[in-house]
């Protein structure tokens, strides 16, 4: 035992997390009958994260904004900068995927069922209603069900109203800056079952998705996973080179943990602690920065779905004969950014909200059953997607954000001296940042 840990601890974590995603593909293949009871392993390391998450959101985006030296306009620029960089990555995601989607054929052996159950459907929520839950109306209420995005609106408030209290937020300003080393510490604990969740649900996925429905459905899977490519290579490639100052293969080999999770556990929300880790650590992103703009992209920036619903949107309409007018793909483009703020960061999502986007341009929501049966496969992607398009932006705020760094009390916000973060990026950051000072 103490071999294996020993042998175990030797290698990096991102390295445990990939050798487990490949011993999980070939357990899925070669031992079904087993590999189906790995999932116990995948749901403990969920439930865990589960755990962590809200606790984690609500004392990071506190500690952030009580760090931070100046009122209101730096959390004013963070989260300004944030929102127009989702809507933007969004704007162009959802636009690679119709364009991809619409060059490249998707042959398919779909026959469309008449008595299709769309009982099964859920209805999606209206843009007024998705403005609605942004509020909470019982903190509580929205805390045991697990509703990020309001905890999040709440912490902000509260953050907001700690720092202007004067001295009567100083006691508890400590508490929470003194709270977020002690749940990073636990986060850390818990990303290291990381390589045994993966494991656990991969093998899983594998054993049981059908492969007769992967082969029926294998030029949607191909062209979405192509768009994933481009809009990830390409827009978040270019993004992060010129807007993040750092280099292309840095800022993906720093990401590569959050990019296994998200892809095994199809959750941007459930990878959040890894992802705010791995920008901590790899991109030198502060934790003032990250604490509030990783929760808040993981449950509103969403750019593999709105990739998927582009792709999804111009497969179905060949599916079911319809030609889509300028007018349609302009209607897409809007409600398809709209719709994927409106996704939750949970497994299966992106297809509810697909509904939406179908509704807009008069294609049946039906047509989301014709999917579903590789929906897992193509929310994995989707997911990956979502998360690494989060990263670029908190590293893109982050960046940007250092040129303020006179306004933030960096120590405070960071919380802790045994909090790594890479220092080959710091040297760099620094350079570039004499560089546009100067
Ligand atoms: N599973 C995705 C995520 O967690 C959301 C979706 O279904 O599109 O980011």
């Amino acid at each position: 035992m103490t071999t294996f840990v020993n042998i175990w601890s030797r290698y990096p974590l991102w390295l445990r997390i990939i050798a487990a995603l490949i011993l999980g593909i070939v357990a899925g293949i070669v031992i079904p009958s087993i590999a189906i009871h790995f999932k116990i392993l995948g749901d403990l390391f969920i439930r865990l994260i589960r755990m962590l998450i809200l606790p984690l959101i609500f004392i990071t985006i506190i500690s952030g904004i009580v760090s931070i030296k100046s009122d209101g306009g730096v959390l004013g620029k963070i989260l300004g900068g944030s929102v127009a960089l989702y809507l933007t990555t969004s704007f162009f995601a959802i636009s690679v995927g119709l364009l991809v989607a619409t060059i490249v054929p998707m042959p398919n052996s779909l026959s469309i069922p008449s008595n299709m159950d769309s009982e099964a459907l859920r209805v999606p929520p209206s843009p007024s209603e998705v403005f609605l839950n942004l509020f909470p109306s019982n903190i509580a209420e929205s805390m045991s069900s697990g509703n990020i995005i309001q905890v999040i609106v709440f912490a902000i408030f509260l953050g907001m109203a700690i720092k202007l209290s004067g001295s009567h937020g100083t006691r508890i300003s400590k508490l929470f800056t003194d709270g977020n080393v002690i749940i990073m510490r636990l986060t850390g604990w818990i990303i290291e079952l990381a390589p045994f969740g993966v494991f656990g649900l991969i093998s899983y996925t594998v054993a049981t998705q059908g492969a007769a429905e992967l082969l029926g459905l294998a030029g949607l899977i191909g062209v979405a996973f192509l768009a994933y490519a481009v809009h990830t290579l390409v827009v978040i490639g270019l993004l992060v080179h010129f807007a993040g100052g750092v280099p292309v293969y840095n800022f993906f080999a720093g990401i590569r943990e959050a990019i296994v999770v998200s892809f095994s556990t199809a959750s941007s929300s459930g990878t959040i602690p890894v992802s705010m880790r791995n920008v901590r650590d790899n991109l030198n992103v502060p934790n003032h920065v990250s604490g509030i703009v990783m929760p808040l992209g993981a449950t509103v920036n969403m750019d593999g779905t709105s990739v998927f619903m582009g792709v999804c949107t111009v497969f179905l309409a060949g599916v079911y004969g319809v030609d889509l007018s300028m007018s349609d793909y302009v209607l897409i483009v809007v409600t398809g950014v709209l719709a994927s703020i409106g996704t939750a960061g949970v497994p299966g999502a992106g297809v509810i909200m697909l509904g939406t986007v179908l509704t807009a341009v008069g294609l049946p929501v039906e047509g989301v059953l014709l999917i579903i049966g590789v929906e897992r496969i193509l929310d994995m992607g989707r997911t990956s997607v979502n998360v690494i398009g989060d990263c670029a932006v908190s590293r893109i705020i982050s960046y940007k954000f250092r040129t303020f760094a006179s306004e933030v009390d960096i120590d405070a916000a960071d919380g802790s001296e045994d909090m790594p973060v890479n220092p080959v990026q710091v040297e760099r950051d620094r350079r570039a940042l004499q560089r546009g000072n100067a």
